[in-house]
């Protein structure tokens, strides 16, 4: 069968794909899949394209060109060297070494391509978009949308027609998208976005945070060097994109700039924290075009089955949260979503080219893992909240990092108890390990603690936690990850089933083993908090702690079965969830234990019926 690759032409970067043993697989050179969309010319005047181009682009802008994507279309040229281009012919030159890595990896001569646009663009930039692939030695079978390949790339035949919603957040620009599939074939509904928000934009707030801290403390603009400022933007790009895996980054950068013919450095911390709020008003953008194209399609968040990410700015933890919250459901990421448009160039070319195929497989983590901590549950302060770490549906390997913090001045150690599911309270969850981190220095709280997993593709847990003021770390291993993940299907039904018909007698029993477990709270076993989050008291051990904590069980399982009840059953649940509040908040033993049998005997009724 004859070789159709397909292409991401991007703004920022650039991708080509393949179908091979019947998968969409990106092909990467050098270990790398993507190739910058810059092309360059060096000092002695080679052509330069891809990474080399774009890591001259600060230094040498009068040799370099990044996003000719803009430009496509229009009746205009670039200069580059003593030469003038138009922007199909640069756009060639990023299609011919992408054309080229393919043979190179392939080991034939490649001469078919389908290649994607933005769905807003027009026949002309259309037109524009064919003629480079000509001009680079291509035949351009297909021109497809990009959200139509992110969609085929997800799945190209599902069962029912399916309603997506594609996110697109790349480099430069940012497009969503509505799409209806059904049998291979893919309609967009709407398209929303703006082209002027992107990555680079994020790239651009951290850049002067950082910038205007040093000059606050130095005097320095670091802006005003080309070099230093060349330097900064590679380092604060390196640096946002730890950040959607790790808590705080260090950003340093040696000999930055001088003072008095001192030479200085730059030396500093960001956290998450810090880097959301500042590209959070961007991302407020985003919403309104999300709002704009569902009310363009004439539909309700609810009407779409499947949120789908796509570019690399994606990546990015608040995307996903800000999307779940706005939405009502989980995002889908599990492709990595900057490929994820080639490959869908790939899945279109194969299905010209007459193949049979089916959604892609990818490795991911089918449940959420994270660990307890001190927090809220349904506005309770209690020591079972579950702090996630690695979201389900990312996928292998996958590493992540969060931060933690003592409660109590002087606590010499801390519980790190592991559990995997997707509810708010973690004995709801199942309980996958555990362990103590022992011997913390004696400081005041908050003293910081990093949790970081490391879930490997043999499904192989490695939990590290780690004392940020000294470096003191405990780590231990779980196996059989994926065992787990599978053996947990097919108990959660079965489980589910048991605590229910367990009395309440039984069920305090039940409970009294967690206490125990949990109850060494003293100094030596505390919890570890997040950041910033609200404080128990210390006593947990009284009848009365027990009382709630068992009314809050209830009051979890309940809050989880509203949506499926009744009318009525949910009329007669938020009743008595919120007279069983009240009781909590009045303290009185006796009602929280009434209300909370009664809880009880409403949700047994509700699952039995
Ligand atoms: P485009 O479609 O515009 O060509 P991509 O989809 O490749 O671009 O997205 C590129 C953008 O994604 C850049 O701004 C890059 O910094 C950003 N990006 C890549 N990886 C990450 C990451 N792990 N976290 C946050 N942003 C990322
Ligand atoms: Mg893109």
């Amino acid at each position: 069968m004859e070789t159709i690759i397909g292409i991401d032409l991007g703004t920022t970067n650039s991708e080509v794909a393949v179908i091979q043993s019947g998968r969409p697989v990106v092909l990467a050179e050098d270990g790398d899949p993507i190739l910058p969309s810059v092309v360059g010319l060096d000092p002695q005047g080679k052509l330069l394209v891809g990474r080399a181009a774009r890591n001259q682009y600060a230094l040498s802008p009068e040799r370099t060109i990044k996003s000719i994507k803009r430009k496509m279309g229009q009746d205009v040229t670039v200069a580059l060297g003593n030469q003038n281009y138009r922007p199909q012919e640069i756009s060639a030159m990023i299609l011919r070494a992408l054309k080229q890595r393919a043979e190179r990896v392939l080991g034939h001569p490649v001469k078919k391509a389908v290649i994607t646009v933005p769905a807003f663009f027009t026949e002309g930039q259309r037109a524009a978009t064919r003629e480079a692939g000509e001009l680079a030695g291509l035949e351009v079978v297909r021109i497809i949308n990009e959200p139509t390949a992110a969609v085929l790339t997800y799945d190209p035949n599902p069962p029912e027609m399916e309603r997506l919603l594609v996110y697109d957040l790349g480099g430069g620009t940012f497009d969503v998208s509505i799409a209806v599939v059904e049998a291979g074939v893919v309609e967009i509904l709407a398209s929303h976005g703006d082209t002027q928000l992107g990555g680079d934009d994020f790239d651009q707030r951290l850049l002067d945070f950082v910038c205007d801290r040093f000059q606050t403390e130095h005097g320095i603009d670091l802006r005003q060097s080309l070099v230093a400022r060349s330097r900064m933007i590679g380092a604060v790009e390196e640096a946002k994109k730890r950040l959607s895996t790790e808590p705080v980054v260090l950003i340093t950068e040696e000999f930055i700039a001088e003072k008095g013919g001192v030479p200085l450095n730059l030396n500093t911390e960001v956290t998450r924290d810090e880097y959301e709020s500042l590209i959070e008003p961007l991302l407020a953008k985003t919403l309104k075009c999300l709002d704009d194209a569902l009310e363009d399609a004439n539909l309700q968040a609810q009407q779409i089955h499947k949120v789908v990410l796509v570019g690399g700015a994606t990546r990015t933890p608040l995307v996903h949260r800000l999307l779940t919250t706005r939405l009502g459901r989980p995002v889908h990421a599990e492709i990595e979503p900057d490929l994820a448009v080639a490959m869908g160039a790939a899945v279109q070319g194969g299905l010209i080219a007459g193949m049979e195929l089916g959604p892609v497989l990818v490795d991911i983590t089918p449940h959420t893992l994270g660990i307890a901590a001190l927090g809220e549950v349904d506005g309770f302060p209690t020591p079972h909240c579950f702090s996630p770490i690695i979201e389900r549906n990312t996928p292998l390997p996958a590493t992540r990092t969060e931060m933690y913090s003592t409660t109590h001045d002087g606590q010499k150690g801390a519980e790190i108890r592991v559990f995997q599911g997707e509810e708010e309270d973690t004995r709801l969850n199942a309980l996958v390990g555990e362990f103590a981190i022992q011997g913390l220095s004696a400081v005041a709280a908050p003293n910081q603690i990093l949790v970081r997993l490391d879930l490997d593709l043999n499904g192989i847990l490695r939990v590290t936690a780690t004392e940020r003021a000294t470096g003191l770390e405990k780590q231990v291993v779980i196996d059989n990850m994926m065992e787990r993940f599978r053996h947990r299907e097919r108990t959660d039904a079965i489980e589910r089933i048991e605590a229910l018909f367990a009395d309440s007698d039984d069920f305090e029993e039940e409970e009294d083993e967690e206490f125990d477990e949990g109850a060494d709270t003293s100094d030596e076993g505390s919890e570890a908090v997040p950041e910033g989050a609200a404080q128990v008291p210390d006593d947990s051990s009284t009848e009365l702690q027990r009382a709630v904590e068992a009314a809050e069980v209830q009051i979890a399982k309940a809050s989880s079965l509203e949506a499926s009840a009744s009318k009525e059953d949910a009329a007669e649940m938020k009743g008595l969830i919120q007279d069983l509040r009240a009781a909590v908040a009045s303290g009185v033993l006796a009602d929280i234990r009434r209300i909370t049998t009664e809880l009880e005997d409403l949700i047994f009724y509700l699952n039995d019926a």
